[in-house]
């Protein structure tokens, strides 16, 4: 019996080290994919803290991305989103609603020049693809959150498109002008996208501007699905069948995305990921979420829309530093270089170029 226990102990000891070389193992790996593949987030709230660091106006964990810890957790590009609080639906909010967007996008262009040796501000693929290949800089791309800021003017998508933005989320979690959100679902609201959403719509595929349907409601996706040239597109969402919440896509919804050749860009946290306690949510959920996508509609269609410093992250995701982690989880998963090679940004980037494609034949009268 003796001889059994200490043979046993002897094998835990052996189990133990070995456990800790493969983890390290991972990490090696993941290190090396970090380095040689484009690893982009498509969403966070950063640049409204940055801008206004001081303010105590935040319901949320702040501080979750900075260009060193971009550059500590092997993350190349980042959307920092222009946030928009939905406001009343009447010309004079309308008005201060795009003076605020246009200022905070002003002002968070200051902040980077301000950090011109740590990042550089991207506005085509062609740009992301440099600045990842020199290496140096952490990549900023810029995105509003809330078609409010357009207001009823078309003319003020081509101002954010010339400011710099290259997604639109359509809504936020109610109801404005351009469509009707998932969140409060609005049955006095258009029923999807109304005549003027339509509008908008087609102006972002002239322009080459990606339609974000992360807050949307279902009725929204299917009336953009009917209008839209280009790929289906959600910046920061996550699976429905896995976490009831309206905010999450249902499977019908994933199937309509991918079949247009678009991409769902999974939230971290656990309001959209899980029901385990806070202190219990891990990478582990959001790899469930990537897995149920890829075996429903395949590899094609995942990537990551953080949501950092605007509710994401997680116990071993607290931040930009930790996006590896993601990377061991998948790898320890049988996820393939290839596979994570197009989850952390080769699959957002085809969906991107494919978007401006569409707007050059719109403008050759091609589509
Ligand atoms: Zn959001």
């Amino acid at each position: 019996m003796k001889k059994f226990l200490m043979l046993a102990a002897a094998l835990c000891v052996f189990c133990a080290a070995d456990a800790q070389t493969s983890d390290e193992a991972y990490m090696k790996k993941a290190d090396e994919i970090h380095k040689k593949y484009l690893t982009i987030d498509t969403h966070n709230d950063t640049a409204m803290y940055l801008n206004h660091p001081d303010s105590d106006d935040w319901s949320v964990a702040k501080g979750q991305v900075t260009f060193p810890l971009m550059k500590e957790g092997g993350l190349d590009a980042a959307f920092f989103a222009i946030y928009l609080d939905q406001g009343p639906l009447r010309d004079s909010s309308r008005d201060s609603v795009y003076r605020f967007a246009m200022d905070e996008l002003n002002l968070f262009k200051k902040y980077v020049a301000d950090h011109k040796d740590e990042a550089a501000i991207a506005c085509t693929p062609k740009e992301v693809r440099k600045l990842k290949k020199e290496g140096k800089k952490s990549i900023v791309i810029f995105a509003l959150e809330n078609g409010y800021g357009i207001g009823q003017d078309l003319a003020k998508i081509d101002s954010f498109y010339q400011a710099g933005c290259r997604y639109i989320t359509l809504c936020h979690n109610y109801t404005n002008d351009i469509c009707d959100a998932s969140r409060y679902y609005n049955p006095n609201g258009h029923g999807g996208l109304s005549a003027f959403g339509e509008q908008v719509v087609r102006r972002m595929n002239e322009l080459g501007m990606m339609v974000d349907l992360s807050h949307a409601s279902t009725s929204t996706l299917e009336d953009v699905m009917k209008i839209t040239k280009a790929p289906l597109f959600a910046s920061h969402s996550a699976v429905r069948a896995i976490k009831d919440h309206p905010r999450n896509l249902t499977d019908e919804e994933i199937k309509a995305i991918a079949s247009t050749g678009g991409v769902i860009q999974i939230a971290t946290g656990r309001w959209c990921l899980t029901n385990a306690p806070k202190s219990e949510t891990s990478v582990k959920h959001l790899a469930d979420h990537i897995d149920h996508i890829k075996n429903l509609v395949g590899p094609e269609h995942i990537g990551l829309g953080t949501d950092f410093d605007g509710g994401g992250g997680m116990i071993d995701l607290k931040d930009c530093s930790q996006m590896k982690n993601i990377t061991v989880e998948l790898l320890k998963r049988g996820y393939t270089e290839k596979e994570l090679e197009m989850f952390w940004g080769g699959n957002f980037m085809r969906v991107w170029e494919e978007t401006i494609e569409v707007a050059r034949e719109i403008a050759k009268g091609k589509k």
